[in-house]
């Protein structure tokens, strides 16, 4: 049973009831709708779909909404591309108009004031690039770089821009409000800037009255990345955004930025997710290139929760065989890097349940334990286990639908719907019973059960051993 969770974009080429099933069969846990390209209806059909197929299948598939943020999208371009040839000047205006290689439209309202002299803007997933090099009657003045053909509505990339703009635009908040009334699990916060842009999404979370979306910061502008710490401290969950954030660094950091982003998140216990191109070869191929099984395998080592499969998926031919592909390299790297992880410079303090959490896994390594079941209500205990990759999955049992959708992200938790437990006793034969339902155990086989009574937060309180008769 893999560990590490997968979450994949979703699209028109696998949104059909059959698919999705396979999908889910063979590992997919999370799924993504880019808000930034999806039309509401698309999600809302495919998300009743994964409903419909949660109950058939029983089991729980986890739904992740990203926001478009504050993002810089090309205007209508005359015939929907034009050409850019190095040397030549054009200019970019905010009106809106039908551009031409003279000029064109970027959707940005403050582009006078914060487009400096001398930025770069990056076209094209920055094979176009082009200079700043003056400022003339409302319109910026540049100069190609980089030749080649640009789109319309296609993402620009400016490095190093400082955003006036508030993080939320309106369609930002009109999206929110979607998610809420989709009920979504998770919300990726894109080209977040700094915390108060989480603040901000928190705030208005409140005001609509839900308490229990997370948020996971998608880390892929370099003023995300300088404000790290806080980001991390605030959101849920962070995920290294490779496909953007590969445009505002060197490409050659990104191995290490990678890691080190995964490391202080991991200090934090938040969920850490790694995003963009680990398998994007196999868009027309039934198998991965072997650069990418060394780049899924390694995000495993590097401490990832969980991977994020795009357009592989979304617009792949075969996106059942690159989930399945996922699967094994990811099992493989599990079993090959099976420690105990004991954190370095945790910044949480020990309390009981971390502790009984920290020997349960013991006791599961050293007894050669199956699996560990959870009981929890809020969740709090099955993250502080997963924090601690144990060597064998756990099954995290809570009366609190929010709490086991909120756990389909988290490495090595499987969760399960349970009815409220009046006693320590009702606890411990539920959760005997839920473990023999879900792990195929033979006689002899042991697992470990972690709970309290009354069920609170932070109430865990007893760790028992047990062993099929
Ligand atoms: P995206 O985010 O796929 O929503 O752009 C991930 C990334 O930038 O890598
Ligand atoms: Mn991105």
């Amino acid at each position: 049973m893999k560990k590490t969770k997968i979450m994949c974009h979703m699209g028109s080429g696998c949104s059909d009831k059959a698919t999705l099933r396979k999908m889910i069969e063979n590992g997919m846990d999370v799924a993504r709708f880019d808000l930034g390209k999806l039309p509401y209806e698309f999600c809302s059909q495919t998300i009743d779909t994964i409903r419909e197929l949660e109950s058939e299948m029983d089991c729980t598939v986890g739904l992740f909404f990203d926001l478009r943020g504050p993002e810089i999208r090309l205007g209508t371009l005359d015939n929907g591309k034009v050409n850019l040839e190095k040397g030549e000047e054009f200019h970019i205006t905010p009106e809106s108009m039908i551009g031409s290689n003279q000029r064109f439209t970027l959707g940005y309202e403050d582009l006078l004031e914060d487009v400096k002299i001398g930025m770069r803007i990056l076209f094209s997933k920055g094979t176009v690039s082009a200079k700043v090099i003056g400022k003339l009657d409302g319109d910026l003045i540049l100069e190609v770089e980089k030749g080649g053909y640009i789109f319309s509505h296609d993402t620009v990339h400016i490095p190093a821009l400082h955003y006036s703009s508030n993080y939320l635009s309106e369609k930002d908040k009109e999206d929110i409000r979607f998610a809420i009334h989709e009920d979504v699990d998770f919300l990726g916060l894109s080209f977040v800037r700094n915390s108060s842009d989480i603040l901000d999404v928190t705030d208005l979370l409140i005001e609509e009255g839900n308490d229990h979306i997370q948020l996971i910061s998608k880390i892929e502008t370099k003023d995300a990345y300088e404000d790290l710490e806080r980001i991390i401290s605030l959101s849920d969950g962070i995920m290294v955004a490779r496909g953007d954030l590969g445009l505002e660094f060197p490409l050659e950091e990104l191995p290490g930025i990678q890691k080190q982003i995964l490391k202080l998140t991991r200090s934090y216990n938040k969920l850490g997710i790694v995003s963009t191109d680990l398998l994007s070869s196999m868009i027309n191929s039934q198998v991965p290139m072997r650069s990418e099984v060394f780049d899924c395998y390694q995000a495993v080592v590097d401490g990832a929760d969980a991977v994020a499969l795009g357009v592989e998926v979304s617009q792949g031919i075969h996106p059942v065989t690159v989930i399945s592909t996922c699967q094994k390299i990811l099992e493989k790297a599990e079993e090959e890097n099976a420690y105990f992880f004991v954190p370095q410079s945790s910044k949480e303090k020990v309390d009981v349940a971390t502790s009984i959490s920290k020997h349960a896994i013991a006791v599961a390594k050293e007894l050669n334990g199956k699996m560990i079941v959870i009981s929890t209500k809020t969740g709090y205990t099955a993250k502080r286990i997963s924090y601690l990759r144990p060597t064998c999955p756990s099954l995290a049992l809570s009366p609190s639908s929010d709490t086991v959708r909120s756990l389909t992200l988290h490495y090595g938790i499987y969760s399960r719907l349970v009815h409220e437990q009046n006693s320590t006793d009702e606890i411990i034969n539920n959760a005997i019973a839920e473990a023999k339902k879900w792990m195929k155990m033979k006689k002899n086989d042991r697992f470990v059960i972690v709970g309290g009574f009354p069920m609170e937060v932070g109430m865990t309180n007893f760790m028992r051993i047990e062993e099929v008769k």
